[in-house]
């Protein structure tokens, strides 16, 4: 990449107690960039995104943030450094309203965008900002809800870990259109995916995780040519 890197990653080894899961990961995304990670099951894409944000046992390497190494800072430096990971498993207060939930991440920088502004990007958030997250919200809704609400925290780097998972068709292609939106809104996004087609689609550029290590790299106009060969690597 020809921008400035917000995140370079060296040598990153990783482990969860004994289990030594990342053996030495090496990429960097540029400012303003969508990168995806792509990689089979238990390759070490999730891993990665926890090690990144201090979530991990132990890690090991170098982690540069805007120059700064944070391979040793605490999770809370971390995301106060203005860098938020959106799980999986999208970790929404189901007894909380939807405002509720969005209005809980503690703002760590300035920039951090409006409430208003969140639900322009979100619509179906608005619609139910004063209903439980828990019974109205559709799986689709919570994701928005979970992207939107570190919006607000002035993160500028966003980790998103599977946002189309187990989604329909249309929902997916309406994250695809948030994620472009935020790009175009200056965030950084560092997407991990399984659904390689959203991906190919959306990232700039993409590195591919097998077995704790970076064993390729694309680029958006290689994933097209070589696509044959991804879908071998990936089993997709
Ligand atoms: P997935 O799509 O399944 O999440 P992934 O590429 O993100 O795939 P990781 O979740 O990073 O893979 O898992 C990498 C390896 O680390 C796997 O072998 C997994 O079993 C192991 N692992 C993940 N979390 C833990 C944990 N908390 N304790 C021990 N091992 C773990």
């Amino acid at each position: 990449s020809d921008r400035p890197a917000i995140l370079e990653v060296r040598d990153l080894h990783a482990w969860y107690g004994e289990s030594h899961i990342l053996h030495g990961v090496n990429f960097a995304v540029g400012e303003g960039e969508v990168v995806s990670l792509l990689g089979r099951n238990g390759a070490g894409k999730t891993t990665t995104l926890r090690a990144i944000m201090g979530l991990v046992g132990r890690r090991t390497g170098a982690i540069k943030h805007r120059g700064d190494e944070i391979v040793s800072l605490t999770p809370d430096r971390i995301a106060r450094r203005g860098i938020a990971y959106c799980p999986e498993e999208r970790g929404i207060f189901a007894s909380l309203t939807v405002e509720e939930n969005l209005m809980l991440p503690p703002v760590v920088q300035p920039g951090g965008l409006p409430v208003e502004e969140i639900y322009e990007l979100f619509p179906n958030l608005k619609e139910r900002r004063t209903g439980a997250s828990g019974t109205r919200l559709s799986g689709g809704e919570q994701q928005m809800l979970a992207i939107g609400r570190i919006l607000r925290t002035g993160a500028k780097l966003l980790l998103l870990d599977e946002p189309t998972e187990g989604l329909a068709p249309v929902i997916v292609q309406q994250i695809g259109a948030s994620v472009r939106r935020l790009r175009d809104l200056g965030f950084t996004i560092l997407l991990v995916e399984q659904n390689f087609h959203f991906a190919a689609r959306l990232a700039d550029r993409h590195y591919v995780i097998e077995h704790g290590v970076v064993v390729d790299r694309y680029s958006r106009d290689d994933i097209n040519q070589r696509m044959g060969e991804l879908n071998k690597l990936l089993g997709v």
